[in-house]
C-alpha cells in the first residue's frame, strides 16, 4: 500500500489568494517528496484551538500561519523558537512528536534579499510603512541583521506605531526607533534623509486580491520620495511590480520585490518541515509565470 502524504497547510482568514500552496507543492513535486500543502480557512477566531487540536490528532506535519492569527496563536503552542519568542509572532508550525513548535521565518525571509545592500543600510535611516505583523518582523530583522542609524515606524494610526516602537524598546535600546503618522506634513523631513523605504502594508495589492483596499498609494505624492541613492522594498508581491516599486525604479532607485521575501521565508519553512533546501530557481520561475498569468 502507498504511504499517505504528510499534510501541511496555511491557516488564516481569507487565504484564497495565497501562493504558498503553489510554492510548496511545486517544490515537493520537483524533489519527489511525499508532502501535500493546502489552504485552511479558519473563522471565526474562536475555532483556532479546535483546528490545532484536530490537526494534531490527525497527525498533520505543520502549518504556515497568516492574518489574523500570527500573534493570537502564540499562547496555544508548546514551544517557540528564539526569534518567534522575541517578536511574539509565529508564521510556521512544526508538529514535533505531538508538540506544536512555533517559528518565525518572516524575519529571515525579509532580511535575506536585503543582505546584498548591507553596507548601504548600515548607518542609514530606514522608514517602515505599517505597524502590523509584517512590520514587526521587519523591525526585528533590521535589528538582528543590520545596523541602521535610525528606524522610523510610520502608520496611519500613530498610536499603533508607538506601540510597536515600545515593544522593541522594552527588549533593547540598541536600535534607535521613532514613531510617525502617515501624512505628508509629518513625513516631509523623514523621507528626505531615509535611504531604505519599506512597504509593510497591503497598499499596492492587486484590487482583485484585495477589493476592500481603496488606494494603491501610501500618500498622494509618493513619487516625490525617490532618487537614485534610495532602496525600495515592497512586501506586497501581487502584482510583482507594485506602484511603490514602479515609481522607485522610474526615479533610479534600487528595488526589492515581495516575491523575494515570499521565496526566502518559504525556503526557511520548507527546511523546517522537510530538512531539505527549496529548489529556489525552479520555484521562482513557476511563481513569476503564475503571477504574470494572473495579472492579465
Ligand atoms: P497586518 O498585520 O494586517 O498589518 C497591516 C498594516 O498595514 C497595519 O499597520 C495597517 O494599519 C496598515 N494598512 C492597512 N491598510 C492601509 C492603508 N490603506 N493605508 C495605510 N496603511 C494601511 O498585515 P501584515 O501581516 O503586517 O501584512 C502586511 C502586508 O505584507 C500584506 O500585504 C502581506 O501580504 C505582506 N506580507 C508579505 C510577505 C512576503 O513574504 N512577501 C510576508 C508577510 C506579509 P491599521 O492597523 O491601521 O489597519
Amino acid at each position: 500500500m502507498k504511504h499517505a502524504k504528510k499534510i501541511l497547510g496555511l491557516i488564516g482568514h481569507q487565504v484564497g489568494y495565497s501562493l504558498s500552496p503553489f510554492l510548496h507543492n511545486i517544490a515537493f513535486e520537483h524533489l519527489g517528496l511525499p508532502y501535500f500543502y493546502t489552504l485552511f480557512e479558519v473563522y471565526p477566531p474562536e475555532r483556532l484551538t479546535a483546528a490545532l487540536d484536530g490537526a494534531k490528532a490527525l497527525g498533520f506535519l505543520g502549518f504556515n500561519i497568516t492574518i489574523p492569527y500570527k500573534e493570537r496563536i502564540v499562547p496555544y503552542l508548546d514551544a517557540l523558537s528564539a526569534e518567534a519568542s522575541e517578536v511574539k509572532a509565529v508564521n510556521t508550525l512544526l508538529n514535533q512528536d505531538g508538540q506544536w513548535i512555533g517559528y518565525n521565518t518572516d524575519i529571515f525571509g525579509f532580511a535575506e534579499p536585503l543582505l546584498p545592500f548591507k553596507s548601504q543600510v548600515n548607518g542609514s535611516e530606514v522608514v517602515v510603512f505599517g505597524a502590523g505583523g509584517a512590520a514587526r518582523a521587519v523591525v526585528q530583522a533590521l535589528r538582528q541583521f543590520f545596523k541602521p542609524k535610525q528606524v522610523w515606524i510610520v502608520a496611519r494610526d500613530e498610536a499603533k506605531a508607538e506601540l510597536l516602537k515600545e515593544h522593541f524598546e522594552r527588549r533593547s535600546k540598541s536600535l534607535k526607533l521613532s514613531a510617525c503618522a502617515l501624512n505628508e506634513a509629518s513625513l516631509e523631513s523623514v523621507l528626505g534623509t531615509a535611504r531604505l523605504l519599506i512597504n509593510a502594508t497591503p497598499v499596492g495589492t492587486d484590487s482583485t486580491a484585495l477589493p476592500q483596499l481603496k488606494t494603491a498609494r501610501l500618500f498622494p505624492a509618493e513619487w516625490k520620495i525617490w532618487s537614485p541613492e534610495k532602496i525600495a522594498y515592497d512586501l506586497v508581491y501581487r502584482p510583482q511590480m507594485t506602484p511603490f516599486l514602479y515609481e522607485a525604479q522610474a526615479h533610479g532607485a534600487r528595488i526589492i520585490s515581495g516575491l523575494e521575501m515570499l521565496l526566502a521565508q518559504g525556503a526557511k519553512s520548507f527546511k523546517i518541515w522537510t530538512g531539505q533546501e527549496l529548489p529556489r530557481d525552479v520555484v521562482r520561475a513557476a511563481l513569476q509565470q503564475q503571477l504574470k498569468e494572473s495579472e492579465h
